[in-house]
Parts: C-alpha cells; structure tokens; sequence
C-alpha cells in the first residue's frame, strides 16, 4: 500500500509515533528531495531506502512506484515538510494508486496552513485554502478581486520577499480594515503570529525587517456581509457612483451616491479610495 506520511513543519518533536513506525517498516520512502529527508531519518535512526519524487518527475516515478506496490511493496511518500500534495508533489502519484485500485492509507500530522488557522482567533468553521497566490501583480490583483466577497476565512501560502506586495495588493482589493493575521515561522524558535487590520500590519512588517523574514501564512478574516458593506459595495452603489465621477468632483459624487443609498458618506470616501 502507499502510506501519506506528514513531517514536521520546523520542530522535529512534532513527528508522530506511527509517521516514524510507518517511514521504519516501510520497503521504500518516497521523497521530494531525498538529501532533505536523509537530515531527517538519520535524526530518528531511520535506515528506510529512498526515491525522489519531485514535481519535475512525478509523472514518470508514479508508474515506477505503482509497479513496486503492485509488487507487493510498501511505500511512503514525504514532502519536505508538513503534509504531501498541500502545495507539494504527490497528487500525480495518489490520483494513480486509487485508479490502480492501491490502498492510500493518509497519516495525519503537520501543516502549516492548518497549524496558523488554529491559532489565528478567526472563524474555523468554514474556511478555504488558496495555496500561494500567483506572483504577477495582475494576476494576483485579479484572483483577490474575486475574492472580495468570500464569507469563509481564506488561508495563503506567501513568501517574504512578496509579502508586502501581497498586503499592498490586499488594503487596495479587501480594503484596509480587513483582518489578517500573518503567522511566521511556526512551530520554530522565532514563531510570531500577529494580527491587525491589513493596513496597520502593513505598517508593523515595514517598521521591522524581521516581521517578514522565514516562511509565511497569511490567514485572512471572510467578507463580513453586514448591513453597510452590502450596501457600499453592491453593483449599483458602484455603477452610480462611477456614473456621476463622470461629470461631478469626486467630492460631489460620493455626497449624493450617499444620499441616494443611504450610505454613511465616510464609509462611500473610503470605498472610493481604495478604487
Ligand atoms: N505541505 C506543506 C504543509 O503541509 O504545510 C506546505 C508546503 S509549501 C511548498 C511551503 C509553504 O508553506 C511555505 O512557503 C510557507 O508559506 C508555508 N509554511 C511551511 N512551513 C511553515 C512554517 N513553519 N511557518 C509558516 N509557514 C510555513
């Protein structure tokens, strides 16, 4: 069978008695790259065989792991850290063992979105995970634009030399008093996880360098739909405003959008701002 076996996102105690059960009685381990899981088994006096199974070669080892399960051996797949195919290799390779009709057995254990979401005080019970948010400033302006209205906290992957552009990115799109809560380095020597409002955190990150340096999750407060957002952001309240900065002063056209809707005219400004 094909063992999942999550690893530790930075402190090795957090390893689980069956993963080292599992990586010592298994025929082969799997790995993303095998000199990081080598730092790892020789930590635990594990003495398991390995493959490499990266994403520039999973297509190709997944008929060759597929062959050897088939054979009757068992396997472990691991990523360097946390848990395989949450923005790792592994996906190829369990999709074919479960058409194969091979037994995937998942261990639970480390992951880094999952660890920040529990400690991030925001809501849990319904959340959605976005992975790393693409590198193009356009196309991650455009993907936070559609999701300016999802409900459920949003969790993403960043790393430190893009995060300020992220947060930028996220004042102008979800608006500055949107919450995020910014955990770093979890689980390690130097773990922080600050919250503010995007616009306030942007300003603490700048004022230290060390607030965005080591790995990153940003864990970011659901649309709330109440009575003053839903009103200042519906399609209307943007078309009319948009309608009447064509012939009045910005001033002007926020006064009457307000009147008409019945919009707190402070709330208007601040929308029209972040346009
Ligand atoms: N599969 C892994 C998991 O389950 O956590 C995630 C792998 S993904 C390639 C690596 C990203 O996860 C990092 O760039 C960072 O955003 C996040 N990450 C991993 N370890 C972390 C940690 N200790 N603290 C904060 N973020 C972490």
């Amino acid at each position: 069978m094909l063992y999942v076996v999550p690893t530790p996102i930075g402190n090795l105690d957090d390893i689980t008695l069956r993963a080292l059960k599992v990586l010592n009685e298994v025929d082969l381990i799997a790995a993303e790259d095998t000199r990081h899981t080598s730092l790892l088994l020789r930590h635990f006096d594990i003495n398991t065989g390995m493959i490499s199974l990266h994403i520039h070669n999973e297509h190709q080892k997944t008929y060759q792991i597929i062959s050897q399960i088939k054979d009757g051996k068992n396997i472990a797949l691991v990523s360097n850290s946390g848990t395989p195919l949450i923005n790792d290799p592994g996906y190829f390779l369990v999709k074919y063992c479960r058409l194969a009709g091979i037994r995937v057995v998942p261990l639970p254990g480390p992951c880094a979105a999952i660890t920040a979401l529990s400690s991030s005080g925001l809501a849990v019970n319904r959340f959605c995970f976005e992975g790393f948010l693409p590198a193009k400033k356009k196309n991650r302006q455009s993907l936070l634009r559609k999701l300016i209205e999802e409900p459920r906290t949003l969790i993403f992957f960043e790393s430190p030399h893009r995060l300020l552009d992220t947060l930028l990115d996220m004042v102008f799109i979800l608006g500055v008093d949107r919450y995020v809560v910014l955990a770093r380095e979890l689980t390690k020597i130097w773990e922080s996880i600050h919250g503010l409002p995007v616009g306030e955190l942007l300003e603490w990150i700048k004022f230290n360098k060390n607030r965005y340096r080591g790995e990153i999750v940003l864990v970011v407060e659901g649309y709330k739909i109440s009575k003053k957002n839903h009103k200042a952001i519906s399609n209307d309240v943007k078309k009319t405003l948009a309608l009447l900065q064509q012939s009045l002063s910005f001033k002007q056209s926020i006064v009457i959008t307000a009147k008409i809707y019945g919009i707190k005219k402070n709330y208007l400004y601040k929308y029209a701002l972040e346009q």
